[in-house]
């Protein structure tokens, strides 16, 4: 049996264990502690927010950002439809009920369109959302112009999910920092990891300080223990955090492999007729978490699933594209706002879409496999 390509495995640079080791070494094996505020303060340096809260995972990130906006049941949350479920179910969490948005083509994450849409519509029941969770798909930004423009006009605040967008630029400005809050994550298969985690980032020091109050269980200040609101267990564990800082010390060599992991597939492939690559709009700059392609079936008779099954044979792990979340049965019934009423973009890209291996510790030799298996398949 060929040794198996993953998707996207963990890249450890080596200097991990050296962290780990200061923290046994001074016995903080604990929630909190030196290496979650190094590397809070570090990874709020590299995006340029005022602050960052290291958190337990991306999700709970995302549901202390909801709770910090004060959304509660008998709300609405708009959301990016073609995502990873971890984007809504926070929302799910708080009791509220989400909208979900389709993409647009050029960036395959929320259309600027099906917002303004969603929100005239919203507006005339007079019933605006309380929060908008744009994600940025695979590494790539959002228009955040547009979008940002559209939530600004009916004075709605915006959350960025760029847990798969970490290290990626919109407009020369880090992705993540462009919403009243930003959620990364370090789960395992992310561009950097810490096995399990995530972050809050915000310039609203006051919510932040708020946020690490409702990740601790919600303590009052008091010398018993005193509580009168709803908290939470969600902070990074010291251990953890250590792994992060090293992580976040080569992310930047992260991106570039990743970049030029899909270059690769792009000189290789991108001859073949009906092969489409997920583009990258102008003036951004995408750290190409996941390389993401489309087959056009006018020209390509094998549909992404089969082609996923013929790279299984050869061990090697490829995915499809998200199942938008307007087509999931968990959220049935919810609203959703096509981009285009004739094509629902969203809908089309998971039926033709496919993600390849994209490890930024693959070998050539590795990707070669997979190039190969790409190219018998598909020029025939
Ligand atoms: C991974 C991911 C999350 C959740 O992060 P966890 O750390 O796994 O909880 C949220 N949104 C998107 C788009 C993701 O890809």
């Amino acid at each position: 049996m060929k040794s198996r390509i993953l998707l996207s495995p963990p890249h450890m640079s080596g200097v991990e264990q050296k962290y780990i080791n200061e923290a046994f070494a001074t016995n903080w094996i604990a929630p909190l502690g030196p290496n979650v505020n190094e590397f809070e303060e570090q990874l709020a340096a590299y995006v340029g927010t005022s602050g960052a809260v290291a958190t337990s995972s991306g999700t709970a990130a995302i549901h202390l950002a909801l709770e910090l906006l004060g959304v509660g049941g008998g709300d609405t949350v708009f959301c990016s439809s073609l995502t990873f479920v971890a984007s809504a179910n926070p929302i799910l969490y708080s009791g509220a009920t989400p909208v979900f948005i389709d993409s647009e083509e050029e960036t395959w994450n929320m259309s600027p369109f099906a917002l303004a849409l969603a929100m005239e519509d919203a507006q005339a029941k007079r019933r605006l959302p309380k929060a908008v969770i744009v994600v940025n798909l695979f590494g790539q930004s959002a228009k955040m112009d547009e979008l940002l423009a559209i939530c600004d006009r009916y004075e709605v605040p915006v959350i960025e999910d760029a847990a798969e967008s970490l290290g990626s630029l919109y407009k020369g400005r880090k992705s993540g920092t462009f919403g009243r809050f930003g959620v990364f994550s370090f789960n395992g298969n992310k561009i950097i990891t810490t096995s399990g985690g995530g972050m809050l980032v915000s310039n609203d020091q006051e919510a932040l300080s708020r946020s690490r109050f409702l990740a601790t269980q919600a303590r009052d200040e008091a010398k018993h223990y005193q509580h009168s609101t709803v908290g939470y267990n969600y902070r990074m564990s010291n251990i953890l955090a250590g792994v992060g800082r090293a992580q976040l010390e080569v992310l930047d060599d992260r991106v570039k492999a990743r970049r030029s992991v899909f270059n690769r597939y792009v000189e290789t492939l991108g001859d073949i007729k009906g092969i489409d690559f997920m583009p990258e709009l102008e003036n951004t700059y995408s750290n190409r978490w996941l390389t993401a392609l489309i087959l056009d079936p006018s020209y390509i008779s094998m549909t992404p699933y089969e082609l996923i099954d013929r790279l299984e044979e050869e061990n090697i792990e490829a995915r499809p594209v998200w199942k938008p979340l307007h087509l999931q049965p968990l959220f049935k019934g919810c609203a959703f706002y096509p981009h285009d009423q004739n094509e629902i973009v969203s809908e089309k890209l998971f039926a033709r879409g496919i993600c390849l291996p994209s490890g930024s510790s693959m070998t050539v030799e590795e990707q070669n496999r997979v190039i190969n298996v790409l190219k018998s398949s598909l020029t025939r």
